[in-house]
């Protein structure tokens, strides 16, 4: 089983011919802060070219990704490598999601997060977000930015104010969120509160006021973040400035252009709960009750979308059809990402894993096993997810939303 995990093209591309690099898996190692545990020291090595881990353990085998991180890379190259090709072309029209996976105290809020001195992949995408706008001159943009949390198979609107948790997080004083699906904005949660923002400092106001939702929220703070899965969601709407003299369009251009269409596109960057919850030991999957049914899920959608591929014999261009053979439907996690894991979205998946470490959770649990099952995710999820991601097209109002063109009348992005 093991080995048909790890089975890609030698050059370990095998999602480049569907779609070039629409799916892009990489795993980054994070370095050994404890103690050497030599038991619990995974056997690797990491080729020159940077995309292969050879596994020497009892389970031995050769994973291909498309970046392997290791200790010395700081998250601007992971942020280069990883997504910044993505979210430009959310900019251009694309939906985009980034995913971090792996265990608890692995770095996932390290890389997407980061700190002050080496910012993550959400401030480096906001940057690059707001200098693609002010190198477009010729089209005016909205921002809309939503950050829920989810915790315990519950969705809480990080922005709508104090989030309560009962000891099993059950409702408290918001309204009951709901996943919803349309043909134009695929799956979304309602009600839930989106912010304008037209700064980059704004931005990342707003998301610290989610994190700070968040941490008002949990007594301890890190078993929630490590049980619960935090999702920003930032939609972008562009339309063509109707600005004489600024990029100022061919005739013939403009005409087959809708006029004021608007092009809506998601970028989704999600911080995952820790995946040592997920392990499929059925003693942990009671002890954590439903908590991670959300990741268990993800780990038999991305499973099973492979057999999906099989069935459809050769033709690899077929999507995977919605909601037949893939539980999507069985947690929030998985349906809200159903849009992006069913090949609708550009997709990166950084997977964590921290080798040798001691006096963590790491090595509480089974390490070894659990670094294994994060590069076997990866190696899965690399096999198997094929992104027909389309560019959102104004003419056809595809992704287009006329209701948002009065929006976008009302709040032109004047950048700060
Ligand atoms: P997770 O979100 O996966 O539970 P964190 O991102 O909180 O893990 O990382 C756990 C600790 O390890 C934090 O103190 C973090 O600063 C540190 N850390 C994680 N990854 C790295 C890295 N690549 N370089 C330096 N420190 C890291
Ligand atoms: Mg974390």
């Amino acid at each position: 089983r093991g080995r048909s995990d790890s089975k890609t093209t030698a050059d370990g591309h095998s999602n480049q011919k569907d779609g070039k690099g629409n799916v892009i898996v990489s795993v980054r190692i994070r370095p050994d802060v404890g103690a050497k545990d030599s038991k619990q020291e995974l056997e690797w090595d990491v080729n020159a070219k940077r995309s292969l881990i050879a596994y020497k353990g009892r389970e031995g085998g050769d994973y291909y990704y498309d970046n392997v991180f290791d200790t010395q890379d700081n998250n601007r190259r992971v942020y280069d490598a990883a997504a910044k090709r993505l979210v430009r072309r959310v900019m251009e029209g694309y939906h985009g999601t980034v995913f971090a996976y792996g265990m608890t105290g692995t770095g996932k809020t390290f890389s997407m997060q980061g700190t002050a001195t080496n910012p993550g992949v959400i401030p480096l995408a906001i940057t690059d977000i707001f200098s693609y706008i002010r190198e477009t001159p010729q089209r005016e943009f909205l921002l809309r930015v939503s950050y829920l949390e989810i915790y315990n198979e519950k969705i809480n609107d990080l922005l709508a104010g104090p989030v309560q948790t009962g000891p099993n997080g059950q409702s408290g004083p918001q309204e009951e969120i709901k996943l919803r699906e349309d043909s134009k904005r695929g799956v979304y949660a309602t009600p839930l509160k989106e912010e304008i923002v037209q700064s980059p400092t704004q931005l990342l106001r707003v998301i610290a006021r989610g994190d700070n939702a968040r941490r008002v929220a949990g007594t301890q703070f890190n078993a929630r973040s490590s049980r619960s899965h935090a999702v920003v969601q930032i939609v972008v709407e562009s339309r063509e400035r109707v600005v004489p003299g600024i990029g100022s369009l061919k005739e013939s251009k403009r005409s087959a252009i809708a006029p004021g269409g608007v092009r809506v596109s998601t970028l989704s960057l999600i911080d995952l709960a820790g995946s040592e919850k997920a392990a499929d030991s059925k003693e942990r999957r009671t002890e954590g009750s439903h908590i991670n049914k959300s990741l268990l899920t993800l780990g038999t959608v991305i499973a099973r979308l492979s057999s999906e591929k099989d069935k459809s014999g050769s033709d690899k261009d077929k999507p995977s059809k919605e909601g037949k053979h893939l539980p999507y439907r069985d947690s929030k996690l998985t349906r809200l990402l159903q849009p992006a894991l069913s090949g609708n979205s550009l997709v990166s998946i950084l997977c964590t894993i921290q080798i040798g470490a001691s006096g963590s959770v790491a090595a509480a649990t089974s390490h070894t096993g659990e670094t294994l099952n994060t590069l076997k995710f990866a190696a899965r999820a690399k096999n198997n997810i094929v992104s027909h991601a389309k560019k959102a097209d104004e003419s056809l109002g595809a992704g287009a939303d006329v209701g948002s063109r009065a929006l976008l009348d009302r709040y032109r992005l004047e950048i700060q």
